[in-house]
């Protein structure tokens, strides 16, 4: 059984549509990242699996239960980290964690064990008597996400969980977020606009744009799907007749021109720079530089959507993107994010 079931899922406000007829399902046991720019529906999606929200059609489950006609069975089923700390900063770390367990009907013995188990899960077992209010941002996040498995959920939710913490603090709460995926065998759903985050701790990866999921795989999956690395060429003069001969070589995936020079999807970006440059100097064009990038998920997400994630969250129209055509690829580009802005407005 997958431990989340989506089918053909929308949930609208009003005008907004923030979740647009998603499908996809989430493998038990599986760390799952939605990835993707404020604004593009994933805390909507969150709140709909979490009960919080009734969705506006189609329908969901988590654990095998219906999340509209069998909350309760849901609830019990999941654990979820808000981004907005929920901690009393004046009792200890201890008492935060025994005032959930009793919330959740948890008998003495039960509490006893369990929060011994979550203080030595998230490596907090020394701090436990001390005021959260002394806690640094990192030890807070890992006792909330500690806290939301108190109860032994199947599946954890977590929403933006290093939102606001510093990288080193973010990459140890990882390893957490790990530990406790791999320990405590729980599956997990978390939410982020960190394309780090996701490469680095998702199983799979959805990558969500505007209310819609653009492709759901593993990181590695993803960033293969490009056909390769991007090599950024700064051409002096016209290129119009590099462009053809980009067109008749078998080894170029794809390319796209834009003021800033050509981007040349290829597979091995290290071995094709000498027959990149020789090409352009056949062709006339005197390259300035050259940089080799290799595929993450910020070039997938470019490439599937046609804007970087910062373009979406700003609402810019700028931007230059492979283009799974050549030529016009960057015209389609701008226009694509600028209807994105006017519906944000809207
Ligand atoms: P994300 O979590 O990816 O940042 P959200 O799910 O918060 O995205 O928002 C998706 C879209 O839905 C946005 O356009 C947002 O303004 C809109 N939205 C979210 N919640 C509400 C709400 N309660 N009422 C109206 N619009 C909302």
């Amino acid at each position: 059984m997958a431990a989340i079931q989506v089918d053909d899922l929308t949930k609208t406000f009003g005008d907004t549509t923030a979740v647009d007829g998603l499908s996809f399902s989430v493998e038990d046991g599986e760390l799952f990242g939605l990835l993707g720019p404020n604004g593009a529906g994933k805390s909507t999606l969150i709140n709909v699996l979490v009960t919080l929200l009734r969705p506006t059609s189609g329908s969901a489950s988590v654990d095998g239960h219906d999340v509209v006609s069998e909350t309760g069975a849901v609830r019990n089923s999941i654990g979820i980290v808000f981004q907005e700390p929920a901690l009393d900063e004046e009792l200890t770390g201890a008492e935060n964690l025994h005032f959930h367990a009793r919330l959740y009907g948890m008998d003495r013995a039960d509490r006893e064990r369990r929060v011994d188990e979550i203080f030595d899960l998230v490596g907090l077992s020394e701090e436990r008597d001390d005021r959260v209010g002394t806690y640094s941002g990192g030890m807070k996040r890992r006792l909330e996400i500690g806290r939301g498995l108190l109860h032994e959920p199947s599946v954890l939710f977590l929403d933006e969980p290093t939102v606001g913490l510093d990288a080193r603090t973010r990459r140890d709460t990882w390893e957490y977020i790990q530990r406790m995926n791999e320990e405590a065998g729980v599956s997990i759903v978390l939410t982020t606009h960190y394309i780090e985050e996701a490469e680095q701790l998702c199983d799979r990866v959805a990558v969500v744009d505007d209310g819609d999921i653009a492709a759901v795989d593993t990181p590695d999956a993803l960033k293969e799907s490009l056909g390769g690395d991007v090599v950024s060429l700064d051409a002096d003069g016209s290129t119009a007749d590099f462009r053809r001969r980009l067109d008749d070589c078998e080894w170029v995936s794809e390319y796209a021109s834009s003021d800033a020079g050509i981007r040349v999807t290829v597979e091995r970006g290290d071995a094709r720079v000498a027959d990149l440059v020789r090409l352009a100097d056949d062709a006339g064009v005197a390259i300035r530089s050259v940089d080799i990038h290799r595929p993450n998920l910020e070039t997938v997400f470019l490439s599937l959507t046609g804007a970087t994630m910062a373009e979406r969250e700003s609402g810019t129209s700028e931007g230059s993107g492979t283009a799974s055509d050549s030529g016009a690829g960057d015209e389609r580009v701008g226009e694509r994010a600028h209807l994105a802005a006017t519906e944000d407005e809207a």
